[in-house]
């Protein structure tokens, strides 16, 4: 950092240094000089005069990261005018770079003393021994540090370095907005190609929209600050009562641990301090909307340094409810999410509940820093339809509103702001996935048959109602999956056995006379419905209280939804299944659960279904091993191979860093497969694969060579996996893939790929 200087010519130094002002003051200058002169290439060079004197500093100063991440100076009043576009500070060097580094301000008495001290000559001689400097924060990243000195050893107090990082946020904003007559390193323009794995397949591009709501600088000041106030504390009082009415609204015990969760949301609003540092940044002249934004980002600065989980948590929580509040302020918040339609979704981190939240938005991608193949946002994002790419590390600080993306979804690429070649080598590429799609809907009627006549079922996972129409349009045997908890996780409060039952009954007469195979509801892990609060804490949550075992301790709700499904059935086959069964003993409790409503229907006159199918997902090892003892309990299995296989290799399926470690196909994960397909047809119980593996082409028709023939997976699948089985010889294929299992090959993902290739497969 420049740590030395000389007073500059203008002004001088005032002979007592002193800092003073409050951000009040300097704020309504600040607001005075941007509306005066908005289009002032000087405008840096006003601003820290203006500060220095407000501030009776005798230093200010400003560095800005350049394109290659060094700190420059831009503008300074006090050290000499020379250094400024000279002095480069690399990343990590002197006050400066310490600042900017740890993102958090600085304040020293005696600036040499400091063992990251770094004397730059050219900037002047004249020694400055007190330092207060501030990061220059915008969307998690950091644009540069602002810098105030004195001659004299001082110490800075809060308000002054409260006031400091106010200004900071402003300038912030001022400087991305005007990037291109500031600098060319700040508003970011260059094109980033960032390489994750596939969340979803396609390719699509539009404008960025950041999920985390963002504060235009046009709405930084308030234009009367009494008013502001007024709508902060309207906003706070209308964010209070909607968790207050969620926490009434959540019923009585049926979450116990995320009743916790939202209580402790209802703690951070109503705690008092978070309130009054909101309350004293509107006050400073802020807009309700920056007030906020000012806080957010000093928590999120706090939790990119934070280590301790259980803080992080916090942290996080508070984030969110900042992001509450800002939805509040924008009037946005409950029902849907909005975003510009053919917009891209950009998220550091989201669940599936809050993707749920754009099923009407029509985006055109996802991308996330965050989230593996796996994970149930992945999940959420194949059921809404659209591209989709995960584990996109530094996304969220690279990325910014309005940015055009292209994301290759296939690939796992996302392209920000591209290059024209990538735009062109894009559209190309639409252009023939067009014709592709044109002519796999010529096999819509066909069966999925291989060439010796075997015939594989293919179903559709579903869980939003729209997903029916894919039905028709893909040409599916019926739904193999229909994730009921979709409907839970898109609902601010519990939906009521009327809500279920309508929803149920629509979504059976939307299938026709096609089967579909309801799974009772999944939730916990990361799976969260809005009334249940934001995250279950447990130490776990994969291995932990979810799906069946939260539904056999809460029989209350269970049995509605049960009841649900058994009006919406009326005169129809029911077929319904449970989700995470671990013992035989889990099955048969939720089957007694089952049978009691049966009854209870029967006896009251209610409407009846006239068949019920009930079946048993087999997602952990242990059900796995005890398929035979399922003989004659269950009518039919599903196997879940996303948890199946996170349990089996104990990989976290939402781990990004995980992701792609572990191969089902693999020898031990097939023979497994073998192995419980054996099973199955000894206790005569069919069995369907509905787990993300079966619409991966070379998944697919390995789990057919073990002998499965019915696979459940995602719309879009269908037809490429009905091509390729049509292509297949399975008296061929299936002796010498069971070979495989007993060879000494190294990689059987290699050898079954050679060998779809030697067999000239559509893979
Ligand atoms: C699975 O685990 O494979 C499955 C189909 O269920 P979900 O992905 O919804 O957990
Ligand atoms: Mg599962």
């Amino acid at each position: 950092m420049t740590d030395r200087g000389r007073p500059g010519d203008k002004g001088g130094s005032p002979q007592r240094s002193h800092v003073g002002g409050g951000a009040k003051l300097l704020l309504s200058r600040l607001r005075a000089l941007m509306a005066n002169q908005a289009q002032d290439p000087k405008r840096l060079e006003r601003v820290v005069e203006l500060i220095a004197n407000t501030m009776v500093a005798d230093v200010c100063s400003i560095y800005l990261k350049t394109e290659d991440e060094s700190l420059m100076l831009m503008a300074t009043q006090g050290l000499r005018p020379e250094a400024v576009g000279r002095t480069r500070m690399k990343e990590n060097e002197g006050l400066v770079g310490l600042v900017s580094a740890t993102a958090r301000p600085l304040r020293l008495t005696d600036a040499f003393s400091h063992p990251r001290f770094s004397y730059r000559p050219e900037t002047g001689e004249d020694p400055f021994h007190s330092f207060l400097g501030v990061p220059i924060l915008r969307g998690g990243r950091v644009l540069g540090v602002l810098v105030v000195q004195n001659r004299t050893e001082r110490a800075y107090d809060d308000e002054e370095a409260e006031a400091l990082q106010t200004v900071a946020m402003v300038l912030a904003e001022l400087v991305a907005a005007a990037a291109d007559t500031l600098s060319a390193g700040l508003r970011q323009t260059r094109p980033v190609e960032l390489r994750g794995r596939t969340l979803n397949e396609g390719l699509a591009s539009g404008k960025v929209h950041l999920y985390d709501p963002v504060v235009p600088p046009a709405r930084l000041f308030a234009a009367d600050a009494e008013e502001e106030e007024r709508r902060l504390n309207d906003a706070l009082e209308s964010l209070r009562n909607s968790i207050d009415s969620m926490l009434t609204r959540a019923g009585p015990v049926l979450f116990g641990e995320s009743r916790d969760v939202l209580e402790t949301y209802r703690l951070f609003a109503h705690d008092p301090s978070w309130e009054a540092r909101l309350v004293e940044a509107v006050r400073t002249g802020l807009s309700a909307e920056a007030a906020v934004d000012r806080v957010r980002r000093e928590h999120r600065a706090r939790l990119e340094s934070a280590r301790d989980s259980l803080l992080r948590e916090r942290l996080h929580d508070l984030e969110d409810l900042e992001n509450r509040l800002l939805r509040q302020l924008d009037g946005n918040d409950g029902g849907g999410r909005v975003a510009p339609p053919g917009a891209i979704l950009v998220a550091s981190r989201i669940g599936p509940a809050e993707l749920l939240e754009y099923r009407d938005a029509q985006l055109a991608g996802i991308a996330l820093e965050e989230a593996g193949a796996g994970s149930h946002a992945a999940i959420v994002a194949r059921a809404i339809g659209i591209p989709a790419v995960g584990g996109l590390a530094g996304l969220v600080t690279r990325a910014e509103d309005g940015d055009v993306m292209i994301i290759d979804g296939d690939g796992g690429v996302v392209h920000i702001r591209p290059e024209a070649e990538i735009t062109a080598n894009f559209q190309a590429r639409v252009a023939l996935s067009e014709q592709t799609q044109i002519e796999l809907g010529r096999l819509r009627d066909e069966p999925a048959k291989t060439t010796d006549g075997v015939e594989v079922d293919l179903y559709i996972n579903a869980g939003l109602s729209f997903d029916l129409d894919h039905l028709d349009t893909v040409g599916a045997k019926g739904v193999g999956l229909f994730r009921t908890e979709f409907q839970f996780m898109a609902s601010e409060t519990m939906p009521g056995l009327e809500e279920q039952s309508t929803f149920y009954k629509s979504v059976i007469e939307r299938a026709g006379e096609r089967p579909v195979t309801f799974r009772t509801i999944d939730l916990g892990g990361d799976k969260i419905a809005p009334f249940m609060g934001r995250r279950e804490r447990e130490e776990n949550p994969a291995l932990g209280w979810r799906a069946l075992r939260m539904a056999l301790d809460h029989p209350f709700f269970f049995r509605r939804q049960l009841r649900a499904l058994i009006r919406a059935s009326r005169g129809k086959t029911l077929r319904l299944m449970f989700p995470m069964v671990t013992t035989v003993e889990e099955f048969e409790a939720a089957r007694r659960l089952l049978d009691s409503e049966m009854e209870w229907a029967i006896k009251f006159g209610r409407d009846l279904p006239n068949r019920l199918q009930v079946g048993a997902m087999v997602e952990t090892p242990s059900l796995a091993f005890s398929i035979d003892q399922l003989k004659g309990k269950a009518d039919f299995l599903s196997i879940g191979t996303n948890d199946l296989m996170q349990f089996f290799f104990a990989a976290d399926r939402d781990n990004a860093r995980l992701a792609g470690r572990y191969d089902i196909l693999s020898r031990p994960a097939l023979r497994l497969l073998l192995r419980m397909r054996q099973r199955a047809d000894e206790a005569e119980l069919p069995i369907t694969v509905c787990g993300e593996a079966g619409g991966r082409s070379l998944e697919a028709i390995t789990l057919a060579a073990l002998g499965y023939r019915k696979l459940s997976m995602q719309a879009a699948r269908i037809a490429p996996i009905k091509l390729l089985i049509r292509s297949v010889d399975m008296s061929v294929l299936a002796p010498r893939v069971q070979g495989l299992l007993d060879s000494s090959e190294q990689s059987i993902r290699n050898a079954l790929l050679s060998l779809a290739t030697d067999l000239g497969l559509k893979i």
